[in-house]
């Protein structure tokens, strides 16, 4: 990165690292020797507890605990474990990417309207994978197929695209696990050979263990940013300036870039709100030469099981999941998703097709949905 844009004066604060309070080693994981280098970065960063388990299993609840104190508990639980078979099935995952890698499954946040409630089973515990090789074996396996935005004659020229983030935060672990900078590097590096790219988006801001990475312009890095107005539902998060912030480095960096603008609310005053993050993040790039910036634009939704979920975890939420003044939007696989009526769509719509290129020159608005 040049001089001039890591010396900037800012008011740059530590980043907000997650340090669980719990950690739990599977006896698959145990004698993995990533695992071995998530202990020492988790004795690293203080934890104590650390219960090597004598099976696959993680503990069960302890009995009388109400689902207020599971979810705490759950929420700071990290468990290494070795990725099930299901997480290391190829999986297209429209629209963002070809393909689907899971360094981890869960997420040490707090967002009240997160999209992973609902998708994952039982307490919300972090579960980090052990068997790194194996999560990332497909990258050589798959670089050449994909049909999402391989074969797009606008994003075809990115390989085949790896997403990293569809059941984590990969960044928010990543000083416990060092997982992202490893797919990174190697796919940097071409190991897996040529045509890869990777792909994540975070809410997260510790960004320097990522910047001097050989990563050849072969991983995009997004942040997903939002109104004011929605960052209070986002607890346990970096704050939105940090965001904008940890973006404006990675660029500086050399790193294809992105915003994922998720999910959005058409909350009051919302064309103002949204109207000064893009003028925040166009500030904060007009420094950086050559940037290569996208956006994803995804509006607020739910499900069922999701308000189910997310109503136990955080009863007193102030966040709007009404069926009544939603439209109902049916998968091919008979699931219902709450999504805004049609007209408020077409216009979240419109409004972000005319102002992301209007506000940020150069970038590139890739869906909206
Ligand atoms: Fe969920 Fe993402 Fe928030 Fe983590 S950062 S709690 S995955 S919405």
């Amino acid at each position: 990165m040049p001089a001039h844009l890591l010396d900037r004066p800012d008011h740059r604060a530590a980043p907000r690292l997650w340090v669980p309070k719990h950690v739990l080693v599977t006896r698959s994981a145990r004698d993995r020797p990533h695992t071995a280098r998530i202990l020492e970065r988790v004795a690293a960063h203080g934890v104590e507890d650390v219960r090597l388990l004598d099976g696959d299993r993680l503990p069960a609840a302890p009995k009388g605990e109400n689902e207020r104190e599971a979810y705490a508990r759950a929420k700071a639980t990290m468990a290494v474990v070795v990725a099930p078979p299901s997480a290391l099935k190829p999986q297209p995952i429209p629209p963002s990417a070809d393909w689907r890698l899971d360094l981890a499954r869960g997420c040490p946040a707090h967002c009240q309207y997160c999209y992973l409630a609902g998708s994952l089973s039982g307490p919300p515990v972090t579960r980090v994978h052990a068997n790194l090789d194996d999560v990332l074996a497909p990258v050589a396996a798959l670089t050449g197929t994909g049909s999402v935005t391989t074969g797009d004659a606008r994003r075809g020229g990115e390989g085949t695209t790896f997403e990293l983030s569809c059941y984590t935060d990969p960044l928010g672990i990543e000083h416990l696990t060092g997982s992202l900078a490893t797919a990174i590097e190697r796919v940097g590096g071409g190991w897996y050979g040529d045509g890869a790219s990777l792909r994540f988006t975070t809410k997260f801001d510790a960004v320097d263990p990522l910047l001097g990475l050989p990563h050849g312009g072969r991983t995009r890095i997004r942040f997903s940013v939002n109104a004011a107005e929605v960052e209070r539902f986002e607890g346990g998060t970096a704050r939105m300036p940090a965001r904008v912030e940890a973006l404006r480095r990675v660029a500086a960096a050399g790193y294809p870039v992105g915003l994922t603008i998720a999910p959005v609310m058409p909350v009051d005053g919302w064309q103002e709100s949204y109207g000064r993050l893009l003028d925040d993040v166009a500030v904060a790039l007009a420094d950086v030469p050559g940037v290569d910036l996208t956006a994803e634009v995804i509006t607020h939704r739910f499900t069922p099981s999701s308000k189910q979920v997310l109503e136990a975890w955080y009863p007193r939420t102030r966040l709007e999941m009404d069926e009544s003044v939603r439209s109902v939007k049916r998968s091919k696989f008979g699931g219902v998703k709450y999504v805004y009526p049609k007209e408020t769509m077409q216009e979240l719509r419109r409004w972000f097709e005319r102002e992301v290129p209007g506000r940020l020159p150069g970038a590139r608005l890739l869906y909206s949905t």
